[in-house]
């Protein structure tokens, strides 16, 4: 029972607060964004500067995953309703310089 309880952890990653992976594929990813609509997208440049952002954050996990929220960035940074939801403005504010106004996470 404890093997069990233990590889079930490891599958996790660590990970005790939910059971969904926190790896995705390029190819995962594609298909998520593959469904955004232009009319809830950012622009192509606002796009490439928040991910920019993200790569330099220190709350990126794995490439792909937000610390604070969960979210694959690649997808959170295309919906123009989304805002970084780091708690330091400075942080959230690199994702913010070219955007129209944001909704908090
Ligand atoms: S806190 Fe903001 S900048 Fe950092 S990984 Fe999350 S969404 Fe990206």
């Amino acid at each position: 029972m404890i093997y069990i309880i233990e590889a079930g952890i490891q599958d996790r990653e660590g990970c005790k607060g939910c059971s969904a992976s926190v790896h995705a594929t390029a190819e995962q990813i594609q298909r998520l964004l593959s469904k955004v609509k232009a009319e809830h997208s950012v622009s192509d440049e606002q796009y490439a500067m928040r991910l920019a952002a993200c790569r330099t954050c220190e709350s990126l996990a794995y490439a792909s995953t937000c610390m604070h929220c969960g979210c694959f960035v690649q997808v959170r940074a295309k919906f123009k309703d989304k805002g970084c939801p780091h708690p330091d403005q400075a942080v959230r504010l690199r994702w913010t310089s070219l955007s129209t106004p944001l909704e908090e996470a």
